[in-house]
């Protein structure tokens, strides 16, 4: 489904998650003032749930000046779906086709020598020039290169670029307390990055970009961002920092709504879906909703989470089951079958947010959005027309 059809919205999917590209576009802004730097917007994993390409194209059009993803894959998806602009691509295995890669012009993040080796060979193979990004392993001990080995791949860095067979797009980290804005760490990974920099200019090579900021870092500390930042779940809207930092401006860009597809009464004394883990405390009416953990809707937000219908909010009671869930709307509704209820947005009037069902279950909202799926509809709204990119 896509905005702009001419026909009304008469039928609407029984589970739909709308994503906003105007929210993507706002939040690109928002980094991009924050940090005081350009944003390359992460998108991998198919875009934190929201679509790589819609959110990709968004976000370039919003400013963005390149997209980065975790593995080559997602970056010939991006290639694919019509995205031209710069990509970096930075997780691989011993599947990874690095002269698709180069072909493709994907900048590609080695974290070893052996990565490095097989990049320049796809560049010799292809007769043409690779673009590489060091990912450095300054503190995080994912991955990158660890210090040990940082050596061998700077030089062969340098001998690879003075050969003609690379270019070096970027250095990098990542940090391991960018949600802790003050943690001390964060200064450190970022003093080793700039000494691996410094390295590498008198080794004759100048890096194009240096970046080390995730959306925590990009958001609090813009001392940290060198020539670019690389946030990904503040572009969907959402925080990873503690609650202190809520007055953000950011816009929550996914809503997950879904019909009411049965409304009916119940006796006081009812128990309610599996093994009756609520019962009705008085005679009321239950509604239906077609959403369950198979969707990704958290089976441990079970008599935990509250859906939003009209201008009320009314809880989730018993399980939720694979394919749907049961809300309590009380002995006097006035809703009725047919009728939206939204399981989170924006969190606006109050409503329920991907942010809270985390916070229930203590996990963080990356995990809720990026896990949207099984019969869940996307659909995207506002953002560019027909845009290139
Ligand atoms: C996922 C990822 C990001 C984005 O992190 P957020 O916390 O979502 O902003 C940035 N850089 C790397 C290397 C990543 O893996």
């Amino acid at each position: 489904m896509s905005a702009g059809a001419a026909a009304p919205a008469l039928w609407a999917p029984a589970l739909e998650a709308s994503i906003d590209l105007d929210a993507i576009a706002h939040n690109v802004g928002v980094l991009t003032e924050r940090a005081g730097a350009a944003v390359m917007a992460v998108v991998k994993a198919d875009g934190y749930g929201h679509g790589a390409v819609e959110v990709g194209r968004a976000a370039l059009a919003a400013g963005a000046c390149a997209l980065g993803v975790a593995t080559v894959g997602e970056a010939l998806a991006l290639r694919a779906g019509g995205v031209t602009a710069p990509i970096l691509a930075w997780l691989h295995s011993s599947a990874t086709d690095f002269v698709a890669a180069v072909a493709a012009d994907i900048d590609v993040a080695v974290s070893s020598t052996a990565q490095l080796e097989a990049v320049v060979t796809a560049a010799r193979s292809l007769g043409t020039t690779a673009t590489v990004t060091t990912k450095i392993d300054t503190g995080l001990a994912r991955n990158g290169v660890g210090p040990d080995h940082w050596p061998a791949l700077r030089d062969a860095v340098a001998t690879a670029v003075a050969e003609g067979s690379i270019v070096l797009g970027g250095m990098m980290c990542h940090l391991a307390h960018g949600d802790t804005p003050g943690h001390p760490l964060n200064d450190t990974q970022a003093a080793r990055l700039d000494a691996c920099v410094a390295e590498m200019r008198r080794a004759g090579v100048i890096p194009r970009a240096v970046h080390i900021s995730n959306s925590a870092a990009a958001l609090t500390r813009p001392d940290l961002s060198r020539d670019l930042v690389r946030p990904g779940i503040a572009v969907y809207g959402l925080s990873p920092l503690p609650h202190e930092f809520d007055d953000l401006p950011l816009i929550p860009a996914m809503t997950l709504s879904a019909e009411v597809v049965m409304v009916k009464a119940v006796a006081a004394g009812q128990g309610v879906s599996y093994a009756h883990t609520w019962t009705a405390p008085r005679d009321t009416t239950l509604g239906l909703i077609p959403a369950g953990y198979a969707d990704g809707v958290p089976r441990l937000l079970s008599n935990r989470l509250r859906v939003r219908i009209g201008e009320k909010t009314y809880p989730g009671v018993g399980r939720v089951c694979m394919d749907q869930m049961v809300v309590d709307l009380g002995p006097d509704t006035t809703v009725r079958e047919g009728d939206r209820a939204e399981l989170f947005g924006t969190g606006a009037q109050g409503g329920p947010t991907a942010t809270e069902w985390a916070d229930t279950i203590g996990t963080i909202d990356y995990e809720i959005v990026s896990g949207i799926r099984g019969r869940t509809v996307r659909s995207h709204h506002g953002g560019p027309r027909n845009g290139g990119s």
